[in-house]
């Protein structure tokens, strides 16, 4: 049995059928659960208690992200990882190790003097290896869109080797894989962030928008759901992501939606978007680091094309929570990367006026 190794900034052992921006599913052996837990050894630790309490951080930012069914998306129990120092030359900042019989998060200890003084943030590359115990892989340094541009994943192999303060925070990417974990259906995983609205708004924008908002109680019990009342027909909300090797990717958009005046009646209006994205080996992202990340070897965009509607469905709505899902859209071979755009439009009236909508859990969807 081979072991599975994923080095921050350093060698990374090709991993065949792997499809997916930000997920991975490390072989079986990372991500076993959506639950890690952590124990922690060596004398490193042991002398310096602070790195001991940075690396925790790193480990603590992805309880950010709130479940879809409830609570936080990576909770305390399930596989135990051991965060450790190792001696592994110049290059490497850490590494995680998932295999059969170990569950290792391994910091460098050849660099703990730059560990010390700050030039390598601890807590940001405990994230970063946080997010492969969890079975995502990397993203690319442009995986992460507006309304968060600028802010890159915690996943990405883009941060500069200079950085004193390394992503560390779970963004609209991270999110994206976080979901891809923890809200499957049918064998489809949320590709997009957030679908549950339990981080409230984060990562969702609007069109023509009247308003929006979240409430408490959502379906199936979720603690949340957010209520739409457009202004327009043209009015919608919608959430988008960045998936790389989306080549003959199957996917299609859902929600769940209920009306929210007892009064009225009218329709939803599911819609899945795509744009081509390309890459080229240019950019910032460069250099021997990349040369063995099989993920994300072309991070620079080049051409990136407009949106284009894939699918539609309309679906009307009634009294308890139902779900409307559009067609499945199988992603040309050609098309190396994608962004995908799941967009929800209402046409809900109590008589002649517009009222709002309940929705929960929309998405974006790809088969796992
Ligand atoms: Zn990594």
């Amino acid at each position: 049995l081979g072991v599975f190794v994923l080095v921050f900034l350093g060698l990374v052992v090709p991993v065949t059928g792997v499809a997916q921006a930000a997920w991975w599913d490390g072989g079986g052996w990372c991500g076993v659960t959506t639950q890690t837990k952590y124990t922690s050894s060596g004398s490193e630790f042991q002398q310096y208690p602070a790195l001991l309490t940075a690396a925790i951080a790193g480990y603590a930012e992805w309880s950010v992200p709130d479940n879809p069914h409830g609570g936080p998306e990576f909770t305390y129990g399930g596989q135990n990882f051991n965060m450790r120092w190792e001696p592994a030359g110049s290059q490497n900042r850490a590494t995680t190790v998932c295999g059969p019989f170990v569950h290792d998060i391994e910091f460098n200890s050849d660099r703990i003097d730059e560990y010390l003084n700050g030039s390598i943030d601890i807590e940001g590359v405990s994230a970063h290896e946080w997010g492969h115990a969890h079975g995502i892989g990397h993203a690319g340094k442009h995986d992460t869109q507006a309304p968060n541009s600028g802010k890159q994943p915690t996943m990405t192999t883009c941060n500069a080797a200079s950085d004193t303060v390394l992503q560390r925070t779970v963004e609209q990417d991270d999110h994206s894989a976080v979901t891809r974990i923890g809200d499957v259906v049918g064998g489809y995983g949320s590709i997009t962030p957030n679908s549950s609205f339990e981080d409230g708004l984060a990562f969702w924008r609007t069109q023509s928008i009247g308003s929006w908002g979240t409430y408490s109680g959502g379906v199936d019990g979720t603690p949340k759901y957010v209520v739409f009342t457009p202004t327009y027909s043209g009015s919608a909300i919608f959430a988008d992501n960045r998936i790389t090797n989306a080549s003959g990717e199957k996917v299609k958009a859902r929600v769940n939606y209920r009306r929210h005046d007892p009064a009225s009646s009218g329709q939803v209006k599911m819609t899945l978007k795509w744009a081509e994205v390309q890459y080229s080996q240019a950019g910032w992202c460069t250099g021997a680091d990349q040369t063995f990340d099989n993920l994300n070897l072309n991070v620079e965009i080049v051409d990136s094309a407009t949106f284009s509607t894939k699918q539609n469905k309309y679906c009307t709505v009634g009294s308890s929570w139902n779900y409307c899902t559009t067609s499945v859209y199988t992603v040309p071979s050609h098309w190396d990367a994608a962004d995908v755009r799941v967009v929800v439009y209402s046409n809900v009236f109590d008589g002649s006026q517009r009222v709002g909508v309940r929705l929960d859990r929309v998405r974006a969807m790809a088969q796992n």
